[in-house]
């Protein structure tokens, strides 16, 4: 069926480009077309009267498993709560029911979905039980998820700190399974690995086209500790074996670290929010954005922080603007990119979704402006300013109305 939907205002294409008495055709789960002139025919018209259609939001790092365990330790340090085996989450995670994980799972799952979320890439705990969770979790809901899981083999401290170990053919074996099930790896860290694992993880993974991400330069002695261990930073450790497709955090990272990034193309998702929920500093985006990196932006672990994006550009947005002094940098049209289509590129799937585009698929959020953003005079500082879950009218995952409004 074809859904012609009307409202004064439309953020249109890959720039987020204000459209004003605008309209998007949706033909099944794609847009068909999206302008501001003549009509086109469709057999379902819909006239929104003060209203603003944006892209769904990516989130495009949460750890959606630990919604159990919500503000649980948050006065432990990075490692005292995530580190694998033995942070409190994993944990936590290994001595909590299937069916109460699964329902936490949903329950931030919905919460993504009316904070105007369609996207969002997962960092998986707990291997291929942790993969059956999040699919369960996800029956009969169309949020578009990619999961990212891990082996669940866990190397000695002294094998990591000699950097020597290979993973076992048995996990080996398992992980095919975990592969067919999600779309990739995600690990730790570089500093959870040994050099061989890593590539050994990487080859599998590429032998099946799919997707690699890890955790790097997320605290202070992250680098050193790396370097003491195998000579290299953990950001080159994750490139040169891991054939990394996906950086997170790099919040300490250096600018020789950077550059190498910037070389090799890889998109790196900060979690601001995160950072400052333990106490981190705020990663170096001025660097990041200054060598052409994409950028995007991710909550990270619900433990710690709730998956709301538009909680996360407010956030972005005046944390750097207290670093660097400026009522101008970052824009709120910056962070928007950062929330949508970035994170859709960082992801590998900016073809299908992150704007509103002939061809993608029809993941729109839609602002009521009747609430927060009555009377606003620009719209970017206003979504990214003032809106919150409230003034979400409804959102529409691949064509269909999946909250709020109905047809
Ligand atoms: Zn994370």
């Amino acid at each position: 069926m074809r859904i012609l939907i009307e409202s004064p205002f439309l953020l249109a294409g890959d720039n987020l480009d204000l459209f004003k008495n605008a309209y998007v055709l949706i033909d099944n789960e794609l847009i068909a077309e999206v302008g501001t002139g003549e009509r086109p025919q469709a057999e379902k018209k819909i006239s929104f009267k003060n209203e603003l259609i944006i892209p769904g939001l990516i989130n495009a790092h949460v750890h959606i498993g630990d919604s159990a365990f919500k503000d649980q330790g948050l006065e432990k340090s990075v490692s005292e709560l995530f580190k694998p085996p033995n942070g409190l989450k994993h944990k936590l995670l290994e001595h909590t029911e299937t069916k109460i994980l699964v329902q936490a799972v949903k329950d931030s799952l919905n919460d993504m979905l009316r904070c105007g979320t369609t996207t969002f890439a997962d960092f998986r705990e707990g291997s291929i039980k942790g993969a059956q969770i999040l699919l369960e979790a996800l029956r009969n809901n169309s949020i578009r998820a990619l999961i990212l899981g891990r082996p669940d083999h866990v190397f000695s401290k002294s094998q990591i700190e000699k950097n020597q170990g290979k993973i076992p053919s048995n996990s080996l074996a398992q992980l095919n399974e975990l592969l067919d099930l999600t779309q990739g790896l995600a690990l730790s860290s570089p500093n959870d690995m040994t050099d061989e694992a890593m590539r050994q993880l990487a080859d599998l993974a590429i032998k099946y086209n799919k997707f690699r991400a890890i955790h790097a330069s997320e605290a202070p002695n992250s680098k050193d500790i790396s370097v003491e261990r195998s000579g290299l930073t953990e950001i080159e450790r994750a490139i040169r074996f891991f054939n990394v497709n996906l950086l997170v955090h790099l919040t300490y990272a250096s600018r020789e670290d950077l550059d190498k990034v910037a070389k090799e193309e890889t998109p790196v998702v900060i979690c601001p929010r995160a950072n400052a929920s333990l106490g981190l500093k705020l990663p170096p985006i001025t660097k990041m954005h200054d060598l052409g990196i994409t950028v995007c932006l991710g909550t990270d672990n619900v433990m710690i922080n709730q998956p709301n994006m538009f909680r996360e550009m407010e956030f972005t947005l005046k944390a750097y603007r207290i670093e660097r002094a400026s009522s101008q940098y970052p824009s709120p049209r910056d962070i928007l990119c950062m929330a949508t289509i970035n994170g859709a590129r960082a992801l590998g799937i900016g073809h299908k979704t992150g704007s509103i585009k002939e061809g993608k698929s029809a993941d729109l959020a839609i602002i009521n402006m009747n609430k927060n953003l009555r009377n606003v005079n620009d719209i970017y500082s206003a979504l990214v300013h003032r809106t919150g879950a409230e003034d979400i009218l409804t959102v529409l995952l691949r064509g269909k109305f999946s909250y709020g409004y109905k047809i």
